[in-house]
């Protein structure tokens, strides 16, 4: 869960998931639907998806925890960092972990550069911890290194006059902390329209459950897509449906619009109302659609976009359907 997110934000997640999956194997023997809908909000869910698809590996061979780097590496979802810290922390394996932290602390104490302008390699940073990594508390000192990293040695304005090695510093020494390591150019954020619709039918309202391929996998979300350039967006939705549910539908009125950041991407999502005309839901490969009543949308597992759409349409929803506005069979 700490991976890509901060120790405040995961602290909820973390309660409701062990109280939930008190054991390696309770995990394990959940469905995939279960984990994300306890995931719900915390994104990035593909970690969800490893972590349970290693719960369920560890349990078929007899439910026994990897007790070196080596053998967690071979986990879903467990890379040389997280393997490291693993090892080191629970089971007291000297290997060095090296996170974005750890790089730079490391990066700043050999300058000159080891590796020149990029700077030393993982593999170089992870040689020279080797050789100084203690044998008797290897996760304390791994702990260590990435707690200097996060706490002084910042990438802005790192607190050197606190710094407990700030004696073996090279680049303090030098004057080069502030530019150390260099400044790298933002990758480009896109801007995506996408549309939604809402679609009912006999008081059910259509979702859909994104591919394995796609990002949020798994999660299920208003049947839509991204809008095409020359499309009108109700051009888009009409497609999209079509496309990815076999339904043909009269696009009805806008009910909202929300704005979504993620880490490469901005989304502005714009939501429809829309009425059946033809066609029989069907899902894409490996996709799944569900007509399910809108007071049981919680049950399922959606992205923080659509939790977003659910609260600003829920009223006007309900009171259309009460109407039987712009809702009937197909
Ligand atoms: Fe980082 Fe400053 Fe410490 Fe050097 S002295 S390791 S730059 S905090």
């Amino acid at each position: 869960m700490l991976q890509q997110t901060q120790v405040q934000t995961v602290i909820p997640y973390y309660r409701r998931f062990l109280k939930r999956f008190p054991s390696v194997r309770a995990l394990a023997q959940a469905t995939e639907a279960d984990v994300l809908k306890l995931w719900e909000g915390l994104g990035y869910y593909r970690r969800a998806q490893n972590l349970h698809r290693a719960a369920r590996d560890i349990v078929r061979h007899g439910g026994r925890f990897p007790t070196c780097a080596a053998e967690w590496q071979r986990l879903p979802g467990i890379g040389p960092y997280t393997a490291a810290a693993i090892s080191s922390v629970c089971f007291g394996e000297p290997r060095p972990a090296v996170d974005g932290n750890v790089r730079r602390v490391i990066r700043r104490l050999t300058d000159p550069p080891l590796g020149g302008r990029d700077g030393p390699s993982d593999r170089r940073i992870a040689a020279i911890l080797q050789e100084a990594i203690p044998h008797t508390c290897p996760g304390d000192f791994n702990e260590a290194m990435m707690e200097l990293g996060a706490l002084l040695c910042r990438p802005r304005a790192p607190a050197c006059g606190e710094c407990p090695v700030q004696r073996w510093c090279a680049a303090f020494r030098r004057g080069s902390v502030d530019h150390l390591p260099p400044h790298r150019r933002r990758s480009r954020v896109r801007r995506l329209t996408v549309v939604a619709a809402i679609l009912v039918r006999n008081g059910r309202v259509l979702i859909t459950r994104r591919r394995p391929n796609e990002t949020l996998a798994g999660l299920w979300e208003f049947p839509g897509g991204k809008k095409e350039r020359g499309e009108t967006l109700k051009e888009a939705l009409q497609r999209e449906l079509r496309e990815e549910t076999g339904l043909h539908v009269r696009v009805g009125r806008r009910l909202c619009v929300v704005r979504h950041a993620y880490t490469h991407r901005r989304i502005t999502l714009h939501v429809f109302l829309c009425r059946p005309l033809a066609g029989r839901a069907r899902p894409l490969e490996n996709a799944g659609v569900q007509w399910v009543r809108w007071e049981d949308l919680g049950r399922y597992a959606f992205s923080a976009a659509d939790r977003r759409v659910m609260e600003q349409v829920a009223s006007t929803v309900t009171a259309a359907s009460r109407r039987g506005e712009a809702f009937g069979p197909p």
